[in-house]
């Protein structure tokens, strides 16, 4: 048995972290408040990707704290399973109203991974409720992130995400991803690529359209980089979908809540996909909750299917729907609406997407793609992939800034209550650090 010291950074396994290096100069998080954190030395930090992608109305929101607080005090827990509470079929009708077309089911998970593996067991529920249990593959893409368990590390396109963990799951291929060689400097979505979408043709030419259960996308493939799609790109998926009865799932971890411009990249598009997941700024960052939004006669085929009294899809967590997550995420979608965020965030995206493009001069940045109030920004490789990135993010940190990177590309995506004031001193510190390479 380990020895327990109450003050050591040994005993926690840090993810998706250089762990050596973060225990011998860690960077303790302390405080947080709008757009800013604080570490444990008291010092100063911007959020510059509003923590990981979910803390879209800023931090320290007190109306979430205490609808958390008084939901915990009512009832604490309750199970979903043949059971309910109120506030989980409120929320559910909150996010039904937020989404296109007739995406009004809603299945609640706990984060984007278990979204992802919910939206695929769900996919294949459906096809084997229709009758038609040969659609077992799923179509995805290179450099697409979704989440870490099983189902999506086999969708994922991310090597180093994929590459000790086995061979994954049988019968997932991957289209070509839409970062261009021409694409450079771009704002919103490159002219050109629309036809990387026949890569999903040539798959239903390859197994037959009736062997595929789903395509997954990432409207913008957010954590590889934000890559927009190409104009016509998402609108080309969506007919060869229809015209094969394949599922179009968009993963919405990122991209959901006014990353985009609206409530989803699906309404900023203009394409309507069968399901979304989401995840991230559903409850603001302050409870772990996601949940897929699903067309109602998906939802209609695999109920009416199963006998009377019978359970009609074995799946669910726990967790699902937890009582604090859904006050969370009730209080979240009241300050997404009465603070104007999604439109203030799309009135700010342009002014943000210049100040990203105005940093193009600086000669480590070989790239940058940039869409609504996100960013990525791809600097030089180093001797290896990933040091610049991981480099770079440390020194930024040290300089007063948070963001994320992947590789050697970084990530910046403000929160939506950001002032152009936050803009520039996020721009600022990236042009200080940047320009040291
Ligand atoms: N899907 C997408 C598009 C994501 O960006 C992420 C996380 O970044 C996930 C799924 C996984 O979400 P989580 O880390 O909550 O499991």
């Amino acid at each position: 048995m380990a020895q327990v010291l109450t003050n050591t950074l040994e005993h926690q396994w840090l993810p998706f972290t250089a762990n050596r290096q973060f225990k011998e100069e860690p960077r303790l998080m302390a405080k947080a408040e709008g757009m800013y954190y604080w570490n444990h030395k008291g010092e100063k930090i911007i959020d510059a990707c509003s923590g990981l992608f979910c803390c879209a109305a800023g931090h320290g929101r007190k109306e979430i704290a205490e609808a958390v607080h008084t939901q915990l005090m009512e009832m604490d827990y309750a199970t979903s399973f043949q059971l309910g509470h109120p506030s989980a079929f409120e929320f559910a009708s909150r996010i039904a109203a937020l989404t296109p077309g007739d995406l009004n089911r809603v299945f609640f998970a706990n984060s984007g991974s278990e979204a992802v593996d919910t939206a695929m067991k769900i996919a294949l529920a459906y096809g084997a409720a229709k009758g038609e249990g040969q659609r077992v593959r799923f179509v995805s893409r290179e450099r697409a992130y979704h989440g870490v368990n099983f189902g999506g590390t086999a969708l994922s396109g991310l090597v180093k995400n994929r590459d000790v963990y086995g061979t994954g799951l049988p019968g997932v291929v991957h289209m070509r991803h839409t970062d261009l060689p021409e694409h450079k400097f771009v704002k919103g979505q490159p002219e050109t690529g629309a036809e990387m979408a026949e890569d999903l043709l040539r798959f239903v030419q390859l197994y037959g359209g009736d062997t595929i259960a789903a395509c997954f996308v990432e409207p913008v493939a957010g954590s590889t980089g934000w890559l927009v799609p190409p104009k016509g790109y998402l609108n080309r998926l969506r007919e060869i979908c229809d015209e094969h009865d394949i599922l179009l799932v968009f993963d919405e971890v990122i991209c959901g809540f006014g990353r985009t411009g609206k409530p989803f990249a699906a309404q900023t598009f203009g394409v309507t996909p069968d399901m979304i997941t989401m995840a991230k700024a559903l409850t603001n960052g302050a409870q772990p909750m996601s949940a897929v939004a699903v067309r109602d006669d998906i939802y209609e085929t695999i109920v009416d299917s199963a006998p009377e009294n019978s359970v009609e899809l074995f799946h669910g967590y726990t967790y699902s729907a937890h009582p604090a997550a859904c006050a969370a995420g009730l209080a979240t979608l009241d300050i997404y609406k009465n603070d104007q965020l999604f439109e203030r965030g799309e009135k700010m995206s342009p002014y943000f997407m210049d100040a990203v493009i105005d940093l193009q001069d600086i000669p480590v940045i070989e790239n940058i793609r940039t869409q609504g109030m996100m960013a990525g920004i791809d600097l030089a490789p180093d001797v290896r992939p990933g040091i610049r990135g991981f480099d770079a993010q440390v020194k930024l940190f040290n300089a007063g800034l948070h963001l994320k990177a992947t590789g050697d590309t970084a990530l910046v995506a403000p929160a939506l209550i950001a002032e152009k004031s936050h803009v520039d001193e996020i721009s600022g510190i990236l042009r200080e650090v940047l320009s040291t390479y």
